[in-house]
């Protein structure tokens, strides 16, 4: 499949044609057919998140998008970042952690961590008036991966990476915009009974014109152009000063 948006609505197609049944992490529980996690990584853009979570919306289907609250590329204190999990939460998405490790010092002990994670947790619970019930690591170190933490479950967080989850479900995901293994396949033939489907939304677009590295620099030179923005606002003219010099 190409990363465009009408190739991520025929995958849902799919799913749903194989009876498989979406559901988010807060669904979880026992089911005796075909289910499948949807759950989206946000890595650098809410308003993309909410072009994955409207093509979801239209086809009646909910879904996990985990947030960053640590993230340099958006602040989800702002206007229109905020607005946008908003809009996904009147979609009836549900928002969980996406909590980046690399944030607090290497040394950091897993209890260090997971105090870490209770504070970011009830940060985005005060933010968005919701209740967090899962989570799911940003670049996780391998040790952190198919783990089972005890102290997430004592606070009743959703660990996506839990073996329940990791382990129990066929996992599959679209990193670096790359489907390491045939997810059309998979969903076609319905080789799992059990699946959770990982996609970052910074990849779709109405045509695939760009890879993955592509697009990662035009976001970069988009923060360069913010910073651009920032300095006409303290200093009026330098923007075009710093523009010409490109
Ligand atoms: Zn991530």
């Amino acid at each position: 499949m190409d990363f465009t948006f009408s190739d991520y609505r025929k995958l849902l197609g799919t799913l749903q044609e194989k009876a498989f049944l979406p559901i988010r992490f807060c669904d979880t529980g026992d089911y005796s057919g075909r289910v499948a996690i949807i759950r989206h990584d946000v890595d650098m853009s809410p308003q993309k998140a909410v072009d994955i979570g409207s093509i979801e919306s239209e086809t009646g289907i909910k879904s996990t998008f985990f947030v960053l609250l640590s993230s340099r590329y958006y602040n989800l204190v702002s206007g229109e970042n905020r607005e946008a999990v908003k809009e996904l939460i009147r979609q009836g998405h549900e928002i969980g952690l996406h909590f980046d490790v690399t944030n607090y010092d290497e040394d950091y002990s897993l209890d260090e961590l997971c105090d870490a994670i209770k504070r970011e947790r009830l940060l985005l619970e005060s933010l968005f008036d919701i209740q967090v019930r899962s989570m799911s690591w940003h670049i996780p170190k391998r040790e952190l991966i198919g783990v089972n933490i005890p102290a997430l479950d004592e606070i009743g967080l959703l660990n996506a990476y839990d073996p329940e989850f990791y382990n129990g479900y066929k996992y599959v995901s679209d990193s670096m915009m790359r489907w390491r293994e045939p997810i059309d396949e998979y969903l076609e033939k319905a080789a799992y009974e059990k699946m959770q489907i990982l996609t970052h939304p910074i990849w779709y677009s109405f045509k695939q014109n760009k890879k993955d590295l592509e697009i990662l620099k035009a976001h970069h030179f988009g923060e360069i152009k913010k910073d651009c923005i920032y300095l006409d606002a303290i200093r009026p003219g330098y923007k075009d000063i710093l523009e010409l010099s490109e």
